[in-house]
């Protein structure tokens, strides 16, 4: 069964055709500057070139007949029909406490999910935006969803509160929810499976270090702590995002910046991270560009980098009470030996060992630490379009 995979931003919408059976991207691409001038659809079939074709995409509804023209084109294209699409799979942000798993989408579920909107304000409704194009173009097409939230969903409570007035959880739930959780789930299971270990036996933290970046500890298959919380701005350096700060330094810059709290949290999500504390760039190549040249801004942003992360990896030995596996995935965690063996300099006292041959390869799913380590480190690349196809194929079949 082909399944269409759609992650939808406000202004953007990446797609997928999978074949969901054998496992192979069919077609992708991406819908940009939805409502905006110069809206453009990139459209790319397996082993062809990128093509991008600038067409007015007022709406996702546009946008989304784009990808099915684009799907469908004569020539280029890869069905004849939309009969050939089985079921439409929507990555949303956030479900909340409602949504512990994916969920076939029905009317019901497009109100619970709209009930979650205030806790991702800006990612919620733009998913919302796209199941409704889609079920506009496909009404008969089941459709599911997959949140970012729901594997972190098994958190203990003494994980997820805040050390805040408890009415605040009560009446708004203010808690911590977790992201990414698609790429969690994913890795931690394909880490298992690789190392040829049940995971219901194993111990295994998954450093998924991309532009967003979050740690999560997985105990036996099921997430028991992860780092990032409300939202995805709490937790390790990130490319743009603080992470972790004193929360009296909002009121601090505000007054100092003469900020409101819209300001203030614009720097904080957008303005700081490894962009903000380098003034060079959120981007890991630049920033180990500029370390090869001895730039002390790149080398002491990038050893604070490490450090958080080193530090998520301590807590969550103590949270699980060792740890079995370490991987590494997405952007950084995939391409960035430097940053990995920076992070692992740390990790001596877990005996971990990690050999630098095998941590300069790259490619597909690598061992990089050494035989006679105590804890085996990995580098798993992440797919959260396949995870997607997988559930929504799981739901629908
Ligand atoms: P993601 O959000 O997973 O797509 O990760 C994007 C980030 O990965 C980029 O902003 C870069 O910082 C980082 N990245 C991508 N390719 C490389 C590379 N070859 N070396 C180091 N970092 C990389």
């Amino acid at each position: 069964m082909n399944v269409l995979v759609i992650n939808c931003g406000s202004s953007s919408l990446k797609y997928q055709l999978i074949d969901s059976l054998k496992e192979e991207v069919l077609a992708k691409g991406l819908c940009e500057r939805i409502g905006i001038e110069g809206s453009q659809i990139v459209y790319q079939k397996a082993g062809g070139e990128k093509e991008t074709t600038v067409a007015p995409m007022p709406t996702h509804t546009e946008a989304i007949g784009m990808v099915l023209d684009a799907l469908q084109n004569e020539k280029t294209g890869v069905i004849k029909s939309l009969d050939e699409i089985g079921a439409v799979g929507h990555r949303i942000v956030h479900g909340g406490e409602k949504f512990a798993e994916s969920t076939v989408i029905t009317d019901e579920v497009i109100e619970a999910i709209k009930e979650c909107n205030e806790l991702a304000p800006l990612h919620n409704p733009a998913n919302l935006i796209g199941i409704d194009a889609c079920r506009e173009h496909m009404p008969g097409t089941p459709m599911v969803a997959v949140f970012d939230t729901a594997f972190h969903q098994t958190m203990p409570e003494k994980a997820y509160l805040y050390g805040l007035p408890y009415e605040y959880y009560e009446k708004y739930g203010v808690r911590r929810y977790g992201f990414h959780g698609t790429s969690h789930n994913y890795v931690s299971h394909r880490m298992a499976e690789f190392l040829g270990k049940n995971i219901e036996d194993m111990k295994i933290i998954v450093c998924h270090l991309g532009n967003g970046a979050s740690v999560s500890a997985v105990m036996n298959g099921k997430c028991v702590d992860t780092s990032m919380g409300l939202t995805p701005l709490e937790g390790l350096i990130m490319g743009t995002r603080s992470g972790d700060i004193d929360p009296a330094i909002v009121e601090f810059i505000a007054k100092k910046e003469n900020l409101d709290i819209d300001g203030v949290m614009d720097v904080l999500n957008k303005k700081s991270g490894v962009a903000g504390m380098s003034g060079i760039s959120s981007d890991f190549r630049d920033l180990e560009a500029a370390e090869e040249e001895g730039n002390e801004a790149a080398i002491r942003t990038l050893r604070a980098y490490e450090y958080r992360v080193a530090k998520y990896i301590g807590a969550y030995t103590a949270a699980m009470n060792g740890v079995d596996a370490i991987a590494f995935t997405a952007g950084v965690g995939e391409n960035g030996p430097v940053t990995r063996t920076g992070v692992c300099s740390y990790l001596g006292y877990l005996g971990v060992k990690i050999d630098e041959e095998a941590n300069q390869r790259r490619g597909a799913d690598n061992l990089i630490s050494t035989k006679d380590s105590k804890v085996a480190v990995c580098v798993i690349p992440t797919n959260e379009e396949l995870a997607i196809a997988r559930e929504t194929l799981r739901l629908v079949r």
